[in-house]
């Protein structure tokens, strides 16, 4: 009452006018509706044949790719609901690297199952404890799928194989890159576990995708600061500083007032020498190979040529870091003091001319913690996506390796999920009965777009895999080739890490009941 005097007995808008309202049913369904639109999106990329896309964005930037992540970042999502599956496939890729149109395929079809649980009446509080219910059943699935063996080399060629199929690498080569992979991820492998930072991918156009090779070491785009400087160094000792070598800027903008050539002479002098006194003092420090995040006066650069010194110039600070932290130098920010235990170290430096690309690989000894994949292929677009690829299979691997499980691809793991909910169902009472069936429903979707995919009628596919599952165990729908063949996926090397498919049912379950629960949406102009 007291309240209503005060406003004078207006109506209290809490709202701008401007702001729009939508609630109830059509608040839920508008949202799964614009869920579904995007897990519709990335479906037909899905799997070995899945199909990439070509996204251009408004200033005719090209991407081609069949990565999930990568396809829902570039399409400028708005929708807000829609964007609830965007950060599902960016949690995935975060978390585990991969299955990132796996997820939002299982998160578009959870909400897909849950509209016909809506329109039958089942609230949707029922429907979210449903879901739940079902994830926790899930993952003891996927428990109980895990390979029992050890994770060995051969395994993690596979698991890097598969997680590369159809990504445009071609047969023969996902199997070099797969090996490629391991050998890397073998490599930044420690006590305390896989150092996956220690490994760089570094993009090279001009070559066959065959040409892709493992770099002990680092790789960075930079040129010699001077072009009688030697292109290799063997056991370098590595100076990395932040000076700038030349007349400091301030000196030179400082007003000289010249009377005579004599005072003009006197002055060029005390440059000349500021400067000869910098290349000495560099010289004489022992550095082989000199990288600073500043300017080298030319006259510097000749005289350090002439004394066999490789000198990188203006390099980036991330580049000054990479080094450091592969080669144990210490930055250094002032010449004066630059001491012997600053050096870093490496077996060798060298540059490489690549048409309009310069390149310097820090190679060997302290700097081979740090390995990079050097990916080649013949155009932009191509080592473009080659780099994505081989970015998921050392994500992939390199999680495999951590945990020790994999579980068979191909769909398989994800029958024997939807098999394990499907007869725990029969034991939950109520309507959250349903939620469980349809969780399992919307997990044969990805079984279901594989046989798509391929060619294969669905629901045919459906049927003779799970009667392969309950007669086998292990069955999956395996592209060979040419070949689609229902068996068991191990058989064919097609793996997957236990981690990929415990996120993927985690993160789409999060996104859909999210989704599902929200019935008023208020948004602003
Ligand atoms: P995601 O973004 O979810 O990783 P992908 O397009 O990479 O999507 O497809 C991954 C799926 O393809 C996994 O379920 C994996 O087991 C399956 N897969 C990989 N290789 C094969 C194969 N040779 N035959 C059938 N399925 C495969
Ligand atoms: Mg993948």
């Amino acid at each position: 009452m007291a309240q209503q005097r005060r406003m004078g007995g207006q109506p209290m808008f809490i709202l701008s006018e401007d702001s729009q309202r939508t609630q109830g049913r059509d608040a839920q369904s508008s949202n799964i509706m614009a869920g579904k639109a995007v897990a519709e999106s990335v479906r037909t990329t899905l799997g070995p044949r899945g199909m990439d896309k070509m996204l251009v964005d408004s200033s005719g930037e090209v991407v081609i790719t069949n990565d999930g992540a990568t396809i829902l970042n570039e399409m400028d999502i708005e929708h807000p609901a829609a964007q609830m599956l965007v950060e599902v496939a960016d949690s995935q890729e975060e978390e585990v690297g991969d299955g990132t149109t796996t997820a939002a395929v299982i998160a578009g079809n959870l909400l897909g199952e849950a509209e016909d649980l809506i329109e039958q009446d089942v609230h949707a509080t029922t429907i979210v404890e449903g879901y739940h219910e079902a994830a926790e059943i899930a993952l003891e699935a996927i428990a109980e799928q895990v390979n029992e063996g050890e994770v060995d080399d051969e395994i993690l060629k596979q698991v890097a194989e598969s997680s590369m199929t159809g990504k445009g690498t071609g047969g023969l080569t996902a199997e070099s890159l797969a090996e490629t992979v391991v050998e890397a991820i073998r490599h930044v492998e420690t006590d305390e576990g896989v150092e996956r930072e220690n490994v760089a991918v570094h993009t090279q156009v001009g070559a066959s995708s065959n040409a892709t090779e493992l770099v002990p070491g680092i790789v960075i785009d930079e040129e010699a600061a001077h072009d009688a400087m030697p292109s290799e160094v063997e056991d370098a000792s590595i100076a990395v500083l932040d000076v700038e070598l030349g007349v400091r800027t301030g000196e030179i903008d400082a007003e000289y007032a010249i009377d005579s050539i004599d005072q003009l002479n006197q002055a060029i002098d005390a440059e000349e020498s500021e400067v000869q006194g910098y290349a000495e003092t560099l010289a004489e420090s022992g550095a082989d190979v000199v990288f600073t995040t500043d300017d080298v006066d030319d006259r510097i650069s000749s005289f350090l040529a002439g004394e066999g010194v490789l000198v990188f110039d203006n390099i980036g600070n991330s580049d000054a870091r990479q080094i450091v932290s592969a080669t144990g130098a210490s930055r250094v920010g002032a010449l004066d003091d630059l001491e012997e235990s600053d050096f870093g170290a490496a077996d060798r430096v060298r540059t490489k001319n690549y048409g309009d690309d310069d390149l310097a690989f820090v190679e060997g000894g302290a700097a081979a913690e740090a390995v990079t994949v050097f990916v080649r292929g013949g155009t932009e677009h191509v080592v473009d996506e080659l780099e994505r690829a081989i970015g998921d299979a050392l994500d992939v691997v390199s999680t495999a390796l951590a945990s020790g499980e994999v579980v068979p691809g191909a769909g398989a793991t994800e029958i024997a999920i939807a098999d394990k909910v499907r007869s725990a169902a029969a034991g939950i009472e109520g309507r959250k009965q349903l939620a469980v069936t349809a969780f399992a429903d919307a997990l044969d979707v990805v079984p279901r777009t594989l046989a798509g995919n391929t060619g294969q009628d669905p629901i045919d596919a459906l049927v003779d895999l799970r009667a392969a599952h309950e007669s086998e165990g292990r069955a999956g729908l395996i592209t060979d080739g040419e070949d689609v063949t229902i068996d068991d996926p191990f058989e064919y090397g097609v793996v997957d890490p236990a981690d990929v498919k415990r996120e993927a049912i985690e993160s789409a379950t999060e996104a859909a009941t999210m989704i599902v629960r929200i019935d008023d949406v208020i948004a602003a102009e």
